[in-house]
């Protein structure tokens, strides 16, 4: 296994250092540029493990592999990223009730600290919502005030009046969630789309916020659409109107946007909330590109200076 993995990121490196050849200087060439810190690596980088294969969504949902990255991006924040979408889409899925797996949750009850802190798996059987107790993973006064509590709910007839929240452990923090998204996307159009695109000035912000996942920097970036399945995987170019001229990318329920044309800033018009307004109900002209089955990133002719170097080799 260990020699197709080598195998694959050899190919992958030859691909990548042949494509972005052309913008390096001489004594640059031959090297492989990571597409998320846009540094240079030499062969011996593969030897050395330092680049590895990335999959775009993460491997945990679905995703494939789309290009090789450095150590630095791939490790660390990259696998935080990947455990927080993991952990949402997980926790999307048994609100959409699209699951029978448990999630784990604190209880907290607001005006009895003493209560706080029990540990659950809730999960759904039958249309109903089930708790299940972890004395193991609870705090151990927790757990004894919830016995007593119980006992004493069992003798009084119910739990009539009695108010707790849930919070789901892999469910905290929605900002990084979409961060990961955006890194998801911006991977998928650099395997689309390959270097000429992501070396663009408006795509180094996006570099930026995947560095920097609690700066709202470039947010908001994406939609949901909580009614598509999670397998479900599109690139669309937008045209039309002229304001929302993106590149979006379709992953399951997440739809993020990256740029397209450098005459308008999508980003600021998602900033001003007008996509919340009746013109988006507007239609919207575009095309769908297909998606990328690996890194393609070599696109015939295409310079830096063009808008954006996909309509002739994708057409
Ligand atoms: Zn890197």
């Amino acid at each position: 296994m260990a020699g197709r993995g080598a195998h694959r990121r050899a190919a992958l490196f030859e691909r990548g250092a042949r494509a972005i050849a052309q913008y390096l200087r001489d004594d640059l060439r031959g090297l492989y540029v990571c597409p998320l810190c846009v540094k240079g690596w030499p062969r011996q980088a593969l030897s050395a493990d330092v680049l590895a294969l990335e999959h775009a969504p993460p491997r945990s949902l679905g995703g494939r592999v789309v290009a090789l990255t450095c150590k630095d991006c791939n490790s660390g924040a990259g696998h935080t990223l990947d455990d927080e979408m993991h952990g949402n889409e997980a926790f999307l899925d048994f609100v959409a009730g699209n699951t029978s797996r448990p999630l784990r949750a604190r209880i907290e009850v607001p005006d009895r600290p003493e209560l706080s802190g029990a540990m659950v798996d809730v999960g759904r059987v039958d249309g109903a919502i089930k708790m299940v107790g972890l004395p193991k993973h609870s705090r151990p006064e927790a757990q004894r005030a919830w016995e007593e509590q119980l006992a004493h709910m069992a003798d009084q007839g119910g739990w009539d009046g009695f108010h707790f929240r849930l919070a789901f452990t892999k469910a905290n923090d929605p900002e990084v969630t979409s961060v990961g998204w955006l890194r998801s996307a911006y991977l998928v159009a650099f395997a689309a789309f390959g270097y000429p695109y992501i070396l663009r000035r408006d795509l180094r912000p996006v570099r930026d916020q995947i560095t920097h996942p609690k700066d709202a920097i470039i947010k908001p970036f994406s939609t949901t659409n909580g009614a598509r399945d999670r397998s479900f995987r599109q690139i669309v170019l937008i045209q039309e109107p002229a304001e929302l001229r993106s590149v979006v990318v379709q992953m399951g329920r997440h739809d993020v946007f990256l740029p397209l044309s450098r005459d308008n800033d999508i980003y600021e018009y998602l900033a001003s909330d007008r996509l919340r307004g009746p013109r988006f109900d507007a239609t919207v002209d575009g095309k769908i590109v297909p998606w990328p089955n690996g890194p393609q990133h070599m696109i015939e002719g295409a310079t830096l200076s063009s808008s954006i170097p996909i309509h002739r080799s994708l057409t």
